[in-house]
């Protein structure tokens, strides 16, 4: 059996479906993993794949995750994802119309969601065809600020695991990437107390206004050295590899990037040197709680803000089992979503 067939059963997928519109150059996968606590929620991504083999075995793993991720925010909703193969320089309505059309032909089974290389403007499209779309400007709106909220939240609870309290005065924390997230979350920092630490690859008016605020500025390959109580890193993922973990001289990694160990063993290399590891995909949750709830209630901040900061308390149980049993927090964070999908939401 090829790789990617193996993956289907490995992982457990539901139902893998394939569209090809040639008329409105339209190739597609949508993979919906589990829908046992709910209709499936995942974003769509577009992306030049060099060939669908790459494609499907991206959008096996990444509806697989989506399953964690909404299972451990405790949303009613399974995990799925969609990947349009194509250039992004190349994006039509009609591209958008034909994918909202396969959406729709799934029968209210996946509600699809913007991602890596689609926007808001493109679900808009997507929406002229199917009703089965999360995240909508008009609606839950950009879900980075409630993203940040939540890894805000997981760095408290990290810190309280290190230092008995959740109080960040002068603790030293080191931010990597002022995007989306990663601003707002060094605002908050600031705000709080820390001593803030950042580093960045652009967005110099970002850096700029925090250096305004007192926090200081090192290269990439500094921060990984840097001594400092809490590593967070909002960029990009697998920045916790074989190179950089050997570097690290912080006591816990704790941001909002997704996919940030590069494989399950740099988890265990973590835990071997004594570095504490807020599960990304529990950590970073907000976002998906702020647009999966258009997908099974009537949208509401109150309670959205309500749900993310319940984040503190999922990183904090997670930090503690881990610091009990000497298992690595990704896999007991696995587990227990795992668990939820077997058990239901209170399990
Ligand atoms: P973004 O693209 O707005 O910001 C990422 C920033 O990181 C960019 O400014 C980029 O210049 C910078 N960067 C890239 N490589 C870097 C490096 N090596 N060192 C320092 N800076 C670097 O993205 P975002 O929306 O802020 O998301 C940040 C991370 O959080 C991503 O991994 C994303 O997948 C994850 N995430 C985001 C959300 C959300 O709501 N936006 C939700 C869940 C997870």
């Amino acid at each position: 059996m090829n790789k990617t067939l193996q993956m289907i059963r490995d992982y457990g997928h539901e139902q893998v479906a394939f569209f090809n519109n040639e008329k409105a150059g339209l190739k597609c996968i949508i993979a919906i993993h589990n829908t046992k606590l709910g209709p499936a929620v995942g974003g769509c991504r577009l992306y030049p794949y060099a060939c669908e083999e790459d494609a499907l075995f991206d959008v096996l793993r990444l509806s697989r995750g989506m399953s964690f991720k909404n299972a451990a925010a405790g949303m009613p909703l399974g995990g799925a994802k969609g990947v349009i193969i194509a250039d992004p320089s190349q994006k039509t309505e009609a591209l958008f119309e034909a994918y909202g059309e396969c959406v729709e032909s799934l029968g209210g089974r996946y509600f699809t969601a913007e991602d890596v290389n689609t926007t808001t403007q493109d679900m808009d499209w997507v929406m002229r065809k199917t009703k089965q779309v999360v995240g909508k400007a008009t609606v839950s709106g950009d879900p980075s600020p409630f993203t940040a909220i939540g890894t805000f939240d997981g760095i408290r609870a990290a810190a309280k695991m290190l230092n008995g309290t959740d109080d960040l005065h002068g603790v030293k924390i080191g931010l990597q990437g002022l995007g989306h997230v990663g601003f707002d979350l060094a605002q908050q920092l600031v705000a709080a107390g820390a001593d803030l630490t950042v580093a960045t690859h652009s967005n110099r008016k970002n850096m700029e206004a925090m250096l305004a605020l007192g926090a200081k500025e090192l290269t990439d390959a500094e921060l990984y050295k840097a001594e400092l109580d809490i590593l967070a890193p909002c960029a990009l993922g697998a920045t916790l590899n074989y190179e950089t973990i050997p570097e690290l001289r912080c006591r816990a990694v704790a941001g909002a990037a997704n996919n940030q160990l590069l494989d399950e063993e740099c988890g265990v290399m973590l835990k071997k040197r004594g570095i504490l590891y807020a599960p990304d995909f529990i950590i970073n949750g907000g976002g998906v709680i702020n647009a999966g709830q258009e997908a099974y209630t009537v949208y509401d901040k109150e309670n959205v803000l309500k749900q993310v900061h319940n984040i503190f308390n999922t990183v904090y149980d997670i930090l503690d089992e881990s610091q009990k049993t000497g298992e690595p927090e990704g896999v007991i964070a696995q587990r227990f979503a795992e668990n939820r999908i077997k058990n239901g939401l209170n399990a």
